[in-house]
């Protein structure tokens, strides 16, 4: 982590007295984790943060302390807010559509994504560690603010649900050194994981089931693809967040390099999410396609031409896979 930036980016935020957070749509355990984190550092300082993402608080991260200061997107930039902060969030399109006429710049982004192009004034973009919520840990531990158990408890679920409970790649023992200092700190892992991994609800599962059962391999069996056809909402009664989780089944299935979701949507828009096992780049597909995200996890937004678009970003992947060496 850059130490002179760092500075500046606890500067800048320490100098705000009501910052306004904001992280990207389709949030997940990172996006909440670092929000709810940060949120309580700077509420701990005696600041006033407000905090904004697209849809509002999710019911599977509830658990988190704080949750329900989680408030939707307002219509206009909170003119109260002396700070535009973004975490997690790789574009600045993924902050949310009703966020992009405002003329407020961003001031602050604090990221993991290697694809993150820098879109604020101040750019905290830190690839080695895998989680913004790790990130933040660092940047709170260099400010020598305090870490309530409720910040770590949020910067840990961040860090757990972005490394797949600390399975991938990105893990290592600098993430296992920032993970045990936040159990120091009050985080417990097993609630946490009980949470994140071992409660879901009968749509979840129900949605699960049917894309699973969508599963077609090809590329000699060395990618498999998932659908989400619209109407698997209404036949499970799931959310669209209830998708978090579902290509890691299939991801781990032996010989298998690449591993896709494809999820269509009423007006003929197509949201896909792409995992590898680690050979084939899947950040420079998405990127070539105007997605981005990691080497291992990325994804794509088409707003339009969903089965068009699915057949190109099929063809890309066969591409990739042809060109490995065996
Ligand atoms: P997921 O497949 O879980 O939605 O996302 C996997 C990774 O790709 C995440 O790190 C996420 O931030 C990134 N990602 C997903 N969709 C998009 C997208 O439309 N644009 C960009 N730039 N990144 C994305
Ligand atoms: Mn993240």
């Amino acid at each position: 982590m850059d130490k002179a930036l760092a500075q500046k980016v606890i500067d800048r935020l320490a100098s705000a007295k009501s910052p306004a957070l904001f992280t990207h749509l389709r949030p997940d355990g990172d996006a909440f984790g670092s929000l709810l984190g940060l949120a309580h550092a700077l509420k701990d300082r005696g600041q006033n943060p407000t905090l904004h993402v697209e849809g509002g608080m999710i019911p599977m991260y509830r658990f988190l302390p704080g949750s329900d200061l989680v408030e939707d997107i307002p219509g206009q930039w909170p003119t109260k807010a002396d700070a535009f902060v973004v975490l997690d969030t790789s574009t600045r399109e993924r902050v949310g559509k009703k966020t992009l006429g405002w003329k407020q710049p961003v001031d602050v982004v604090i990221d993991h994504h290697i694809s993150n192009p820098g879109f604020g004034s101040l750019n905290l973009i830190v690839p080695e560690i895998p989680a913004t919520a790790g990130v933040l840990f660092r940047l709170v531990e260099m400010a020598g603010w305090k870490i309530s158990p409720a910040t770590a408890t949020c910067l840990y679920a961040g860090l757990s649900t972005d490394t797949g409970s600390f399975r991938y790649r990105g893990t290592d023992a600098q993430t296992l050194r920032i993970a045990a200092s936040l159990v120091d700190l009050g985080a417990d892992p097993s609630e946490i994981a009980k949470n994140c991994y071992l409660s879901i609800t009968q749509q979840r599962y129900h949605l699960k089931k049917l894309t699973i059962e969508t599963l077609s391999l090809k590329d000699n069996k060395k990618s498999g693809f998932l659908t989400i056809m619209p109407d698997f909402y209404s036949k499970s009664g799931a959310k669209s967040e209830d998708t978090e989780g579902i290509i890691e089944e299939v991801t781990c299935i032996q010989g298998l390099e690449v591993a896709s979701l494809f999820e269509f949507s009423p007006d003929g828009g197509l949201r896909v999410s792409l995992r590898s096992k680690g050979r084939v780049d899947v950040n420079s597909i998405a990127s070539s396609f105007g997605g981005g995200g990691h080497r291992a996890a990325a994804g794509i937004r088409f707003p339009k031409d969903g089965e068009k678009n699915r057949d190109l970003v099929l063809a890309s992947i066969s591409k990739a896979i042809s060109a490995l060496k065996d």
